[in-house]
């Protein structure tokens, strides 16, 4: 039999966490609206991107760098449900699961985050593993350290150069891929920052080299061998999960769900979507922005239940960019300043770890 939710939130991204806790909170649980509440995870816990380089660095133990969602959904009187959504249909207002339940809902918030993009692969012998879902990379990096050999790294944007000096010392080799050049979106001092660490830590950069194509053991660029090995780590860009295209909500051309100021889908004013899946101008695919929107969107889950105006987001024009540089330490870039050392890498760990603290449960 169905299960039908008043409200149904779907993934335990940053956001959803920030609502929860809101809702957790002693004094402000009557903000949580009545009816039924669900929150659907692909797993019982939440893990935190900011602590993951840290994590395969040693610096981090597993229960540091992942929230139990049983705590924080039962203080804010929500049902926990772990399963994997695989399909939504909108007119109907269901949302399916891999498992083939189905959830109805009256409100819905969609919080699930995006994929790696993955190149075309055909031909064997070269094992692939993305960053996203954690839990899985983190299962696969496991059974490679084993057996460590060269690796390639797909992605030249904070989580490739992340990851990159993290296993540097892990491995024997290490190559970064990226399409253009080294943390585009960022200044080009943080770009020289990172190139240096790199090329501390022995790993081999190509930039402005896109991998398109998988081919047995090689990496092709625009159809010239680019590399070769056994295992490539993916943590190129933010694509939307595919399903999402086919749920009849207004995406953009790359498949993340319209929103508008007020965080709610353009085309079904009674879906919300937020953070990586979600498509708002201004408002890039990372961490901060999703945080950001938390305390947004957990008063318009509210007010939309309760019949009342909502709030805009407005997304912040400059956001502090921390990356750890695998020592304890960071590179640190805000409105185009840059800096680096072990003192950012203290900020860095001092705000990851005031993080998961806020989402903590007693
Ligand atoms: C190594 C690494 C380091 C990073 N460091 C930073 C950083 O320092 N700062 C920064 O701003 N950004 C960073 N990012 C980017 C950041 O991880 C993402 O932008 C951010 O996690 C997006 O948050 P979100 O709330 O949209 O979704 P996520 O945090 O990705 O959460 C999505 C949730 O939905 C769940 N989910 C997904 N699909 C399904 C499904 N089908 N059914 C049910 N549940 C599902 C997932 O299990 C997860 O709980 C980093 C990324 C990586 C990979």
């Amino acid at each position: 039999m169905n299960q039908s939710f008043d409200l149904l939130l779907a993934g335990a991204g940053h956001a959803h966490l920030g609502v929860l806790r809101r809702w957790a909170e002693p004094s402000a649980r009557h903000n949580r609206p009545t009816g039924r509440i669900g929150l659907l995870s692909a797993d019982g816990h939440a893990w935190y991107s900011g602590m993951l380089p840290g994590l395969l660095s040693g610096r981090y133990q597993l229960a540091e760098c992942r929230i139990e969602l049983d705590a924080l959904c039962r203080a804010a009187c929500v049902e926990l449900l772990t399963g994997q959504a695989t399909g939504l249909d909108s007119a109907s207002q269901q949302l399916q699961l891999s498992d083939g339940r189905a959830l109805d809902y009256s409100y819905l918030s969609l919080n699930l985050g995006s994929l790696p993009a993955l190149p075309a692969q055909s031909g064997s012998g070269l094992e692939l593993l993305t960053v996203k879902p954690f839990s899985a990379f983190i299962q696969g990096w496991q059974r490679w350290l084993a057996a460590p050999q060269a690796l390639a790294i797909l992605g030249g944007g904070a989580a490739g150069v992340e990851l990159a000096l993290a296993l540097a010392p892990q491995v024997a080799k290490l190559t970064l891929l990226t399409a253009s050049h080294l943390l585009s979106g960022h200044p080009p001092a943080l770009r020289r920052r990172a190139l240096k660490h790199l090329a501390r830590q022995g790993v081999t950069v190509q930039e402005h080299c896109p991998v398109d194509a998988v081919v047995g053991q090689q990496l092709l660029s625009n159809g010239r061998m680019v590399w070769q090995g056994a295992r490539v780590i993916v943590a190129s860009g933010a694509s939307a999960l595919p399903w999402l295209a086919d749920s009849g909500l207004a995406c953009d051309e790359q498949g993340f769900v319209q929103i508008n100021a007020l965080l709610q889908s353009t085309s079904h004013s009674t879906v919300c979507a937020v953070g990586d899946c979600a498509s708002l101008a201004h408002s890039p695919h990372n961490g901060v922005y999703a945080v950001r929107q938390g305390p947004v969107l957990a008063h318009n889950l509210t007010a939309l239940l309760c019949g009342r105006p909502l709030q805009a987001f407005h997304p912040q024009r400059r956001a502090l960019a921390l990356l750890a540089t695998g020592d304890g330490g960071a590179l640190a870039s805000w409105a185009g300043v840059t800096g680096e050392g072990s003192l950012f890498g203290h900020w860095k760990d001092h705000l990851d770890r005031g993080f998961m603290q806020r989402h903590r449960m007693p």
